[in-house]
């Protein structure tokens, strides 16, 4: 099974990713009982809390869509407070927000962690410098993994890192002068084989009408949704394994407590992850 990217799967088709291998085969259940108040993991039963009706499977289409209705409405709010803080009638000094997208160096998918622990740590490199620190109020970053094939039909899988950005007029100057991502390029890493790589790219985000906001929202939204790539069975079960623990969205700045309810969210979803995926209850269907 192959679906496009940017195509929103159903819940039968990431379900059956997880089927016919007695070691997913829970998980596939899980997806498919989203929802319902009979479950069979870790054993049968049904539940009441209606937080737990969902499966809080990290590759739940129902779960994700939530997910990232939850993330793009929290980055509205911080939005739209900055809004009640500045004159409206001054457009040079509405709130300045930017996207940043870093595209990560192709690699194997069983490459992928180790690609993404380099990844992180040049983040955290750049992140500490007082330029960033100084002209950048609040960051929403998330990524997404882009596959592709090489010309022998090897699968390969790109981490690309989005940031949307509350930042300083300072930035915004330096971006309409080009100097901004010349910048970004030289901090960031480099493929050896720059072929066919998405690179760096910054853009201003226009945020200053109802329109915009909303335009955003989506586009954040959409994004959170399609983040993980639905590709062949083997790669698709090779990126989970990869991906456990790791955080697909990520908050820093002043904002941060705009997007506390949701942190929890992940943060929980990602305690579900590690107890479904080491299967502390027993990977057989009749545990
Ligand atoms: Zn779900």
């Amino acid at each position: 099974m192959e679906i496009k990217p940017n195509q929103l799967p159903t819940v039968a088709e990431v379900a059956a990713y997880f089927q016919g291998n007695e070691s997913t085969n829970y998980q596939a259940r899980m997806i498919l009982e989203c929802g319902q108040n009979v479950k069979t993991y870790p054993f049968e039963h049904a539940v009441t809390n209606p937080y737990l009706l969902a499966c809080h499977h990290r590759f739940c289409p129902d779960c994700q869509r939530m997910r990232g209705q939850n993330w793009a409405s929290a980055l509205r709010s911080a939005i739209s407070s900055e809004f009640t803080h500045t004159s409206k009638s001054d457009p040079r000094l509405f709130p300045n927000w930017m996207a940043i997208t870093l595209a990560g160096v192709p690699c194997a998918p069983l490459d992928l962690r180790k690609q993404l622990e380099t990844l992180l740590e040049q983040l955290s490199i750049a992140g500490a410098q007082g330029f960033w620190r100084n002209n950048v109020r609040t960051t929403l970053r998330l990524l997404r993994l882009d596959v592709n094939q090489t010309k022998d039909g090897r699968p390969r899988v790109t981490p690309v890192f989005t940031f949307f950005m509350g930042v300083s007029r300072h930035l915004i100057n330096l971006q309409a002068q080009g100097k901004l991502i010349q910048r970004i390029k030289r901090e960031w890493v480099q493929p050896a084989d720059p072929d066919n790589w998405a690179g760096v790219q910054s853009c201003v985000i226009p945020t200053a009408t109802i329109q915009d906001q909303n335009a955003l929202q989506t586009k954040v939204s959409r994004m959170i949704e399609t983040c993980c790539p639905y590709a062949d069975n083997q790669t698709f079960l090779y990126i989970v394994e990869e991906l456990r623990g790791v955080k697909t969205m990520a908050v820093y700045g002043t904002q941060r407590n705009v997007f506390l309810p949701s942190r929890i969210s992940q943060a929980d979803d990602l305690r579900y992850e590690r107890e479904y995926s080491v299967s502390r209850h027993g990977p057989h269907p009749s545990c």
